[in-house]
């Protein structure tokens, strides 16, 4: 059984609650890896994926340090929503943050000194759509993070690696998300994305769980053993991920399409009833790719994202 350590991280209060960060340690020496849940205050998932890997380190030798950040934005999470009620700023935007700004801005400050101290840093985070296991390759930082970053998502085997597009302006807004504050300075790290935890099955939440243990392998701090990639055999999917939203409201019902689906431009991917007449308006794919993320039957609002479909990069 392994040592722990349970620590809070303050961060500040509001009235008479205070706003500390619980981060549980497992080991204390190099090197250290930290894995952290609920950046966006209303994505737990993270938590059904330490609740495995606590399990895991507790009856595991381990050489180094494994530590899991349980509430990045408590104030958030407090209320359930994606950010904070004091500032409604998006923790994950702020980059390495400001810490004689607004709360979230002297969060995002407090959590990237912190972080900064590791040798690699993952965030878990859900989308609201069907999503597969996907890594986030944002491409900041030198070549030498870079190259650590993606042996790292190599050894942690998604199913699919999402990389920034640099001719999508959308994808611009990612060069300001914690991750890409810690690349730059020189801190190995990436987002995990998946489904929400209602909709994930027991089987990727194994999967999610495995990649981190076999990541902790990579980094030498577990001995890998009987633990196989599921993935690992064959080369991850690379796409540049264009996100379509709706022109239309109302009640947004999805085509029974599995991810990884080819789609060609102009494809039916679903239908949305108008409110309050229920007239029926199908809903094409704008363009030709695959199909990697799909919203659930829905009430959706003017822009909300419906699908995105996956492209891949040209080389
Ligand atoms: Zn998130």
């Amino acid at each position: 059984m392994q040592n722990r350590n349970i620590q809070w991280i303050p961060t500040g209060q509001v009235g008479v609650v205070s706003l500390d960060i619980p981060v549980i340690s497992f080991g204390n020496k190099r090197p250290k890896i930290i894995i952290t849940s609920s950046v966006h205050g209303d994505e737990v998932l993270g938590l059904a994926i330490i609740s495995q890997l606590v399990d895991y380190v507790e009856t595991h030798d381990i050489q180094g340090t494994v530590s899991f950040l349980l509430a990045a934005n408590p104030a958030a999470q407090f209320f359930g929503q994606r950010v904070s009620p004091q500032d409604f700023k998006d923790l994950n935007r702020l980059g390495a943050g400001n810490a004689r700004g607004y709360y979230t801005d002297r969060l995002a400050s407090t959590l990237f000194e912190f972080l900064c101290d590791y040798d690699f840093v993952v965030n878990i985070h859900e989308f609201e759509m069907h999503t597969p296991v996907t890594t986030f390759f944002i491409g900041a930082g030198d070549e030498k993070v870079q190259k650590k970053i993606l042996q790292g998502i190599k050894a942690f085997a998604p199913e699919i690696m999402w990389v920034t597009n640099p001719q999508n302006e959308r994808d611009v807004q990612y060069q300001n998300t914690l991750d890409a504050a810690l690349a730059k300075a020189g801190v190995p790290s990436f987002i995990i994305e998946t489904v929400q935890l209602p909709f994930i099955t027991e089987r990727k939440i194994n999967q999610v769980a495995d990649g981190l243990i076999n990541l902790m392998a990579h980094l030498g701090i577990v001995t890998a053993k009987n633990r196989k990639n599921t993935n690992s055999e064959t080369e991850t999917m690379k796409f540049y991920r264009n996100e379509i939203t709706t022109d239309l409201a109302g009640f947004w019902e999805p085509r029974k399409l599995s991810l990884f689906t080819p789609i060609k431009a102009g494809d039916t991917i679903g239908e949305i009833r108008t409110l309050p007449d229920f007239e029926v308006h199908s809903v094409f794919s704008p363009i030709s790719g695959t199909l990697i993320q799909l919203r659930h039957r829905q009430l959706v609002g003017t822009g909300s994202s419906i699908f995105s479909i996956g492209v891949k990069p040209e080389s």
